[in-house]
This record gives structure tokens, C-alpha cells and sequence, in this order.
């Protein structure tokens, strides 16, 4: 009917990425609110969010202590700024906080509302000290095919997706790199190690290419996410720093996905163990319930953004709502919950219990390939091989909308099916997960094989 939610939704709003063919089929699903990791709709349906939303519900949609942090801040102080030598009690202890679960001994954090704002800002930090070091020309961005770091015109740019071209994106001086995928990527023959090998090198006549004086960073996320879901090939890191050390250009994480326990430790650089000279955050830095993204420095940035901003006495940049309190003292709750709540040592027990459901799933023959750590997973199809199905409707919105039917949200990007679900899922809970998706995955591949 014309005054349904879902009628009234296509009318008057707006999605991010969502034209897909098959969900203009299916309608708008609004949402009125969730219990745990389900979701429940306007139609009474209820679904197993595996997608933990956007990564970034970490704890489920009803915990009370999180709940409780942003009611008592909003009664004790609703909101300010972080702006000409002002900022609030909360903004303070997060990031106190924030230094002392870091890999580093000092650091310094600022804060935005989302990751995108967060790369944007730590790309303007980097121009910004490459021209108070007397180096202007250091201001191109290295980063990985597949990589995602947001939407806004900078980490658009650094987005390395086919999409961007809409916008007549990457901007100038965004340059992506190799996208560290061994299975996709890897040649006949060559052996891990060796790929590893091959991609640092290419790293190295990059540098050489453009100039080590011309780069002012290179970001990565551990694990690809809205690439697909792609771990690192064994050494990577540690083979990718070394070249960028040789050359003084800093290493950033982008820990929007990784970040708070998704790989089962704080960061994934601690799980794929390197230290980066900074760190991107957001999503679980909340548990999803405030919008906020924080760039952490270590200390050898924190000290060049000082000497960079000492002598004009300002860095010109920050957002309204920078370091919210109530999204602070919300952070705060968030990293208590994961830390002391046991939310980590969840995804470290449960990853083998997932990894182990999961391939038993992907023993069918049109599943390619099963990757992930943790708590993010993905399963690729393939006709056979490493081929893809051909087709307009992808097989990975297939089996997602086959899913959504069955009361299951999976996430489809590219060939591939992502499940990367709260750290609270109980047994149950993903067992309901497998099963729903393994009646997914045989039937679309029975209709299309
Ligand atoms: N970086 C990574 C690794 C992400 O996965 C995302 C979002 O999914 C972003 C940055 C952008 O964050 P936001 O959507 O909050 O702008």
C-alpha cells in the first residue's frame, strides 16, 4: 500500500550502494529494531544479521551497558566540541584510553564521525607536516586494489573499486598497488612466499618510480573486508614495511573493520604482527551504537604533527561533533565490553567453531574458496576452477536474497558471500547461521548449475 513503511522508504529516502538489480526487485526492508544479532522488521519478520550491520555491531543491538554509557553522558553533558583549547572530560579518557590499548607507549588521537573523515584527516595530517618539513611534494597515497577506505572524495581515492569511476575518481597522486590476494592474484606456479616477495618488490618500483620524496603514506587494512574478505599472504607485512622503511615512508592501518577484536585480538596488526606508524579506526570503537572514526598516531607522527603545528599554532581542520562525549564515553563502554566482557576471547573460541561450519559448507563444488580469521569470513563462488558464474544477477546476491527469504542477512560483494557476525553469536545462533546458508548455497547453485 502506498502508506506502507516500504512505500513510504522508496518514496522519500535514499540508500548508500544499494541500487542493486535484485534488491530493486525486492523492495525496501525497514527496520524497527533488533534483539541480540537479530533484526526485526515492519512486517514482523525477524533476521540473523550476519553482517553484525555494517561490521560494526560488534556486541548485538540490545546491550544495556552501552545503552546505559550514552544516557548517563547525555543527562550529565549531551554534547561539544574539541576545538581552540576546549574538550571534554570523556574526550580526554578515551583517549587515554585509546593510547594505552594502542601497540605504542604515547600517541596522540583525533577524532571524526566516521572512518572516511578519519583517512581524509590522517591524509591532510600528512600534507600537512610534508609541507612544514620543507618536502611539499610528498603527498601521494599508496594503497591496494580492492582496498576500501571510505566514500568522501579523499578515501574515495584511495578506494580502489571500478565504482569510483562515476565520480571521475581517484583524485591525482592516489595510486594503488597490487591487491594482496595469493588465491586471485598469485601466478602459476608461484609459491606464497614468493608472491609476498613479488608484491613488495613491485611496493619498491613504485617508490622508485614515482620518488620516495613524493609519497606521503602507504594505507592498508590487515585484512581486505569490503574487498572480499582477504587475508594477507604469509610475511606480507613485515615484507612491505621493510621497503617502506628503507624509503621513510610511514605505514597505516586501517583498522575500521579489523579494529576491536574482529581478527580475535585488539588490532590485526597485532594478529598479522607489525606495528604501523598509525592507526585508522571506527565502527566497533563504538560497537556501532555512535558514529564516530578516530585517527590514533603513534609517536614518531604525533611528535612531526607537534613540530608541524607549533610554529602557525593550529592545525586548521575538525569536525563539530570531533571527540563527541557522548560517543566518547560510549567508546569507552564499547572497548570495556569487548575487552571485559569477554567479547575477544568469544571470537577466539568461536573462530575455529566458525571456520570449521564454514568449510564444511564450502566442500560444494561451486565454492572456490573459503578465507577469513576471526570473525570475518567469506566464501567465494565459482563456476568451476577459479571461474566465475556469468549472469547479470550475481550468484553472490542470489544466495544473499535466498538467505534474506530464509531470515538470514549475508552480505554479497563481488563473487563472494561475507559473514562477519557479532562477537556475542552464541552456539546456537551459528548453527542457525550455517544452516540457513547452506540451504541457500544448495539451492541457487541447483537453479543455476
Ligand atoms: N575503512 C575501512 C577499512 C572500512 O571498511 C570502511 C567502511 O566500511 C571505512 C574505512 C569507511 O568508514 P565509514 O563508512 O564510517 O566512513
Amino acid at each position: 500500500s502506498p502508506n506502507s513503511w516500504e512505500a513510504r522508504a522508496e518514496a522519500h529516502a535514499l540508500y548508500g550502494f544499494t541500487d542493486l538489480p535484485s534488491v530493486r526487485e525486492r523492495g525496501t526492508v525497514v527496520v524497527t529494531h533488533g534483539e541480540g544479532p537479530y533484526i526485526f522488521d515492519t512486517q514482523g519478520r525477524k533476521y540473523l544479521d550476519s553482517n553484525s550491520g555494517l561490521w560494526n555491531m560488534v556486541a548485538g543491538f540490545d546491550h544495556p551497558g552501552l545503552a546505559e554509557a550514552a544516557k548517563a553522558q547525555y543527562d550529565r553533558f549531551p554534547g561539544y566540541h574539541a576545538f581552540f583549547g576546549r574538550m571534554s572530560d570523556q574526550t580526554v579518557a578515551l583517549s587515554e584510553r585509546l593510547i594505552e590499548v594502542s601497540p605504542w607507549d604515547r600517541g596522540k588521537v583525533f577524532y571524526t564521525n566516521s572512518g572516511s573523515e578519519a583517512n581524509d584527516t590522517l591524509v591532510k595530517m600528512l600534507w600537512f607536516m610534508g609541507r612544514a618539513e620543507g618536502t611539499p611534494a610528498k603527498r601521494k597515497i599508496l594503497t591496494r586494489g580492492n582496498a576500501y577506505h571510505g566514500v568522501t572524495a579523499v578515501s574515495a581515492s584511495m578506494t580502489a573499486k571500478p565504482y569510483n569511476e562515476v565520480f571521475g575518481l581517484p583524485l591525482d597522486g592516489f595510486i594503488h598497488l597490487t591487491c594482496p590476494h595469493y588465491w586471485r592474484e598469485g601466478m602459476e606456479g608461484e609459491s606464497e612466499a614468493e608472491f609476498t616477495a613479488r608484491l613488495a618488490a613491485e611496493l619498491e618500483e613504485v617508490i622508485n618510480r614515482e620518488g620516495a620524496d613524493t609519497i606521503a603514506g602507504f594505507f592498508a587494512e590487515p585484512v581486505l573486508g569490503a574487498g572480499g574478505v582477504i587475508p594477507p599472504p604469509e610475511g606480507y607485512f613485515q615484507a612491505m614495511q621493510a621497503v617502506l622503511r628503507k624509503h621513510g615512508i610511514p605505514l597505516i592501518s586501517d583498522e575500521v573493520i579489523c579494529g576491536f577484536g574482529r581478527t580475535g585480538n585488539i588490532w590485526g596488526c597485532e594478529t598479522y604482527d607489525f606495528v604501523p606508524d598509525a592507526i585508522i579506526s571506527s565502527k566497533a570503537l563504538t560497537a556501532g551504537y555512535f558514529p564516530m572514526g578516530a585517527v590514533m598516531l603513534g609517536p614518531e607522527m604525533a611528535d612531526r604533527l607537534q613540530a608541524a603545528i607549533d610554529p602557525i599554532e593550529e592545525f586548521p581542520h575538525g569536525f563539530t561533533a570531533s571527540g563527541h562525549p557522548v560517543g566518547c564515553a560510549v567508546a569507552l563502554k564499547a572497548i570495556d565490553v569487548v575487552l571485559e566482557e569477554g567479547l575477544l576471547e568469544a571470537v577466539r573460541a568461536g573462530a575455529g567453531r566458525m571456520e570449521q561450519g564454514l568449510r564444511a559448507i564450502a566442500a560444494h563444488p561451486n565454492i572456490g574458496e573459503l578465507r577469513g580469521i576471526g570473525y570475518m569470513w567469506a566464501l567465494e563462488a565459482v563456476r568451476e576452477g577459479k571461474t566465475p558464474f556469468e549472469g547479470d544477477l550475481s550468484v553472490s546476491e542470489r544466495i544473499a536474497n535466498t538467505c534474506t527469504d530464509h531470515g538470514l542477512i549475508c552480505r554479497p560483494l563481488g563473487q563472494s558471500v561475507v559473514l562477519c557476525p557479532p562477537f556475542t553469536l552464541t552456539d546456537g545462533q551459528m548453527d542457525e547461521m550455517f544452516e540457513k546458508l547452506d540451504a541457500a548455497l544448495r539451492k541457487v547453485f541447483a537453479e543455476i548449475t
